[in-house]
């Protein structure tokens, strides 16, 4: 089996279970780049500015920072980024976390008016002594070191949804509203007016040339969410967590679920016992219904993951969580991800 076959069967998910669990390796010359995003629709663009770093030799990390900054900056995205949804006081706050091949990691949590948590988290990771920056600490840290305060405005996409979401004004963290084919046509827009899409976090894993390992993930977490509420995305181990001997993954969904359960480490634990990524992830969703206190309907759960050799997966608690991939010979693959529930 050729690598373009291998990457076809490991996205058919269920096959791959068939393969051995730690059954592929690449020769040496062969270039193992490869670049996971969570959700299709933002993950195209952001897995392209990944791909410029990694397709010329770049590193791992670079390839991260890049890809989810263009997320970021889309001011139409509804869920990563100043132009995001606010929380339930109509203020954007904006959780993101690092972590590359030498465990390094760096984190920001709470931030607002800055328009790139991502770089933040990188600096905490790269000129500070910590792990996590929060809050007021975490914008003065992005200001001193020559980042820009952009204001409080929402943007127009948010706006709406806000002004929607007042006139009920109901605190139901319910996250299991996807983009959805069936609902919102083919290529869904990555906002809807009437605020149908409440969370997307772009979380990226990826590999470069040289074999090593990184990932990022950023968001602006639950649409309306209660003011100060902290997700997984910015807590290592919890939404994104990066073994360079083992692997990478990173989720979306309700943070809740995924930090009772350490949800990045365990599927990251669960391929150090020689599960794939597929059945990591899926593993890792099962314990995620196995611990948490909440109905399943209410929740979601996505996991992504790549493992040491190249090889990827990812699974959910229920459908419509897709992602993209990308690798020398696959541009942009939509991987539906099988899902736990799947009516
Ligand atoms: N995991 C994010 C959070 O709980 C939301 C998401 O993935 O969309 O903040």
């Amino acid at each position: 089996m050729n690598r373009r076959q291998l990457l076809k069967t490991v996205a058919l998910g269920s096959a791959y279970m068939a393969m051995p669990k730690r059954g592929f390796s690449f020769s040496n010359n062969e270039d193992k780049s490869i670049v996971l995003s969570t959700w299709y629709n933002q993950g195209v663009a952001a897995n392209n500015a990944a791909w410029n770093i990694l397709g010329n030799q770049g590193t791992a990390l670079d390839a991260v920072v890049e890809g989810v900054m263009v997320s970021e900056n889309d001011i139409h995205n509804c869920c990563v980024g100043l132009g995001a949804n606010p929380d339930r006081d109509g203020i954007v706050t904006l959780d993101a976390s690092i972590m590359n091949h030498k465990s390094e990691c760096g984190s920001v949590a709470f931030l607002e008016q800055i328009a790139n948590p991502i770089l933040v988290a990188r600096m905490v990771m790269e000129k500070t002594p910590h792990v996590m920056l929060v809050g007021e600490g975490a914008q003065k840290f992005a200001v001193d070191n020559g980042l820009q305060l952009m204001g409080k405005k929402l943007s127009e996409d948010a706006n709406k949804t806000y002004q929607k979401w007042l006139e009920k004004s109901e605190y139901k963290p319910i996250i299991n509203i996807e983009r959805n084919e069936k609902k919102h046509g083919p290529n869904p827009p990555l906002f809807l007016e009437n605020g149908d899409y409440n969370h997307d976090t772009i979380g990226m894993i990826a590999m470069d040339s040289m074999g090593n390992l990184s990932g990022a993930c950023t968001t602006s977490g639950m649409g309306f969410k209660m003011r100060g509420r902290v997700g997984d995305s910015p807590i290592i181990g919890a939404g994104l967590y990066v073994d360079n001997e083992i692997g990478a993954a990173t989720s979306t969904g309700n943070g809740e679920e995924v930090i009772r359960v350490s949800g990045s480490f365990l599927v990251v634990e669960y391929m150090r016992q020689g599960y794939s990524p597929y059945a990591a992830c899926k593993k890792a969703v099962e314990r995620v219904v196995a611990k948490t206190p909440r109905k399943l309907e209410e929740i979601q759960v996505g996991f992504i993951a790549i493992n040491k050799e190249g090889e990827y997966g990812g699974y959910a608690l229920n459908k419509n969580f897709d992602y993209a991939v990308k690798a020398t010979e696959i541009d942009n693959l939509k991987v539906d991800a099988e899902s736990l529930i799947t009516n």
